[in-house]
C-alpha cells in the first residue's frame, strides 16, 4: 500500500476537483487541481452572500467548501488558532504537506481554490494557463477566493482580516517552457498593483518533477486554451489524470494524441472526467460556425454574440463569422486584455492591435483599473464607441454578455439579432437571468437566437461514447469516473473489456 489517492471533491459531482495523491514510499503529495466546487459553495452562498473575506479560512473550513487539513492553507488568512479546534473534530482532519497542485487548466472549478493555499506550494501548469489565470486576476475586482496567480498578504487588525500592503506572485512551474521569452517574463512578473509592494516569488523554473516523482504533461482540447492531462509515476505504477477534454474540438487531435501515449504507459490507473457521460450528441466548432453564419447573414441591425467567458475558441468562430459579414468584431476590455495575455504563450492567438477588424467595445465605466487605462492607450486607434455602434449597428458583431447587457442603453438598437452560443441554463438562478435577458432584448427590439434555434454551442466536454473510447484506447487497469454526475456509466460501458471501474465517494480514500 504505497499510494493512496484521496477523494476530497470532484466525485459524484461536476467541478471543485481536489483530489490528493499520495506516495508514501517516496514522501510525496500532490493534488490534482484545487478547484471551487460550485454545487456545494451554491449550498450556502450566492452572489451577494459570499464567505467572508474577513473572517478568511473560517467559513470555507466550516461549511466544508475546503478539506480541514492543517498545514496546506495560508497562514495570513488565520483569523484565530481556534479555526483549527473545527478541522481537527471533523473525521477528515490531519495534517499535511503537500510538493504541488497539478493544474489541469484555468476553469475556476479547477483552480480557484488554490487562493486558500500556503503560496510556497508549486502550481504545475501549462504557461498558457498560468497567463489566463494571471490575466483572469488582473482584470477582475479583488476577490479573496480568485487569488490563483498572485495573493493579496493579510494583516490581522482585531479579529478582522484587512488586505495588507503587499502582494506575491505564487511559483507556477510552466511544463512547457523550456526558456521564458523577454515579454512574457514581463507580463509576469508586472506589479499588478502599483499602490503595493510586490514580491514576484522564485524564478521559475521547469522540471518534470513533482517532489520524488516523475511527472508527464500533455496538451488536451477543451472549451479553454492551455488544458492539460498528467500521468504521474507512483511507487506502484502510473496514474493518469484527464483533466477535462474533448475529442470534438478544433485541437481534438491532441486528446486522440495523449490516449495514446498514456496506453503506452500501461498504467494502473484512470481518474477519468466524465461530465457529459450520458449525452451522445456531438456538436462541433464546425457546426457551429456554419448555424452562427446563416444566422448573421440574414441578421438585420445589430448582431451580439454571447458565449462562455474566456471560450477564445468560440472568439474565434464569432471573428470569422464577423468577416464573412463585413462587420467589425468589437471585445469588452477584459477578453482584449486576455487575449494580449494569451498571445504571449501563443502567437496564433489575435490581439485587437494586431487585428484589423477587432476593436475594443468602449463601456463606459466610472472607476477605470490601470490595466484598463494602459490598454486603452496600447489600442488607442482601436477603440469603438456606443455612439458609433448606433450609428452603424450592421458594422459591428459585438461580443458581449448577460453582464454587459446594460450597455444597451448607450447603444439604444432598433433591431438585429443576438446570438446565445453558450450552455443552457443549468440551474434557477441562471434561468431567471435567462428570463431578463430576454426582457432586454425585447425591449431594444433584438431577436434571441439560441441552442433551441439550432446548433450554436459546442461543449468542452467529450461525449458519452468518446469517453469510453478514451479509456478503451488508454486500457488501465482501473478507472475512477471523476468530475460526473453519472459514474455508473463507465461500469456498463466498460464491461468486458477488463478495465475494473471503481466508483468513489466524497472523502473516500483508495489505496494500491
Ligand atoms: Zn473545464
Amino acid at each position: 500500500m504505497a499510494v493512496r489517492l484521496t477523494f476530497y471533491d470532484g466525485v459524484g459531482t461536476i467541478g471543485g476537483n481536489k483530489i490528493l495523491l499520495e506516495d508514501l514510499e517516496q514522501a510525496t503529495n500532490v493534488f490534482l487541481d484545487f478547484g471551487t466546487s460550485f454545487g456545494k459553495r451554491g449550498l450556502y452562498f450566492e452572489e451577494y452572500l459570499k464567505p467572508r473575506s474577513v473572517a478568511g479560512l473560517l467559513d470555507p473550513l466550516e461549511m466544508e467548501l475546503l478539506p480541514p487539513l492543517r498545514g496546506i492553507y495560508r497562514d495570513d488568512l488565520v483569523v484565530t488558532p481556534q479555526v483549527w479546534d473545527r478541522v481537527a473534530a471533523s473525521p477528515l482532519g490531519r495534517e499535511l504537506s503537500v510538493n504541488g497542485v497539478l493544474l489541469s487548466h484555468a476553469h475556476v472549478d479547477h483552480s480557484g481554490y488554490i487562493s486558500f493555499l500556503r503560496p510556497d506550494i508549486p502550481i504545475f501548469a501549462s504557461t498558457m494557463t498560468a497567463l489566463i489565470a494571471r490575466a483572469m486576476q488582473d482584470s477582475s475586482p479583488a476577490d479573496f477566493e480568485r487569488e490563483v496567480a498572485y495573493l493579496s498578504q493579510r494583516e490581522l487588525t482585531g479579529d478582522l482580516l484587512r488586505s495588507g500592503r503587499s502582494a506575491r506572485q505564487r511559483p507556477f512551474v510552466w511544463l512547457d517552457a523550456a526558456s521564458i521569452p523577454p515579454e512574457l517574463r514581463a507580463f509576469w512578473y508586472k506589479n499588478p498593483a502599483k499602490t503595493k509592494g510586490w514580491d514576484p516569488g522564485p524564478p521559475l523554473a521547469a522540471t518534470d518533477r513533482v517532489g520524488g516523482l516523475h511527472v508527464r504533461s500533455w496538451p488536451v482540447d477543451h472549451s479553454i486554451f492551455g488544458a492539460a492531462a498528467y500521468a504521474v509515476e507512483t511507487s506502484s505504477g502510473w496514474i493518469v489524470y484527464t483533466g477535462d477534454l474533448r475529442l470534438h474540438g478544433t485541437q481534438g487531435e491532441l486528446t486522440r494524441q495523449f490516449a495514446e501515449e498514456a496506453r503506452a504507459l500501461e498504467p494502473k490507473l484512470l481518474l477519468c472526467e466524465g461530465t457529459r457521460a450520458r449525452r451522445e450528441e456531438c456538436i462541433t466548432e464546425e457546426m457551429v460556425r456554419d448555424e452562427a453564419l446563416a444566422v448573421a447573414a440574414r441578421a438585420p441591425g445589430l448582431l451580439i454574440g454571447d458565449f462562455g467567458p474566456r471560450n477564445v475558441e468560440r472568439l474565434l468562430t464569432f471573428l470569422e463569422v464577423a468577416r464573412a459579414t463585413k462587420r467589425r468584431l468589437a471585445v469588452t476590455l477584459k477578453d482584449a486584455y486576455l487575449l494580449e495575455a494569451m498571445h504571449l504563450a501563443n502567437p496564433t492567438v489575435p490581439t485587437v492591435n494586431d487585428t484589423e477588424d477587432m476593436f475594443i467595445y468602449n463601456e463606459r465605466k466610472g472607476t477605470v483599473a490601470g490595466w484598463e487605462e494602459e490598454l486603452r492607450q496600447r489600442c488607442a486607434n482601436k477603440v469603438s464607441t456606443a455612439s458609433q455602434v448606433h450609428e452603424d449597428p450592421r458594422g459591428f458583431l459585438l461580443c458581449l454578455s448577460f453582464f454587459d447587457i446594460n450597455e444597451l442603453i448607450d447603444i439604444d438598437p432598433s433591431e438585429g439579432v443576438y446570438i446565445y452560443s453558450s450552455s443552457e441554463a443549468y440551474d434557477e438562478e441562471q434561468e431567471i437571468d435567462m428570463k431578463r435577458l430576454k426582457c432586454w432584448l425585447e425591449h431594444f427590439h433584438l431577436r434571441f437566437v439560441g441552442e433551441e434555434h439550432g446548433n450554436l454551442h459546442a461543449s468542452g466536454h467529450a461525449s458519452g461514447p468518446e469517453l469510453l473510447e478514451l479509456a478503451r484506447i488508454i486500457e488501465p487497469e482501473m478507472l475512477v469516473p471523476i468530475h460526473t454526475e453519472w459514474p455508473d456509466y463507465f461500469a456498463s460501458g466498460l464491461e468486458g473489456t477488463g478495465i475494473r471501474v471503481r466508483v468513489v465517494g466524497l472523502g473516500e480514500s483508495l489505496a494500491f
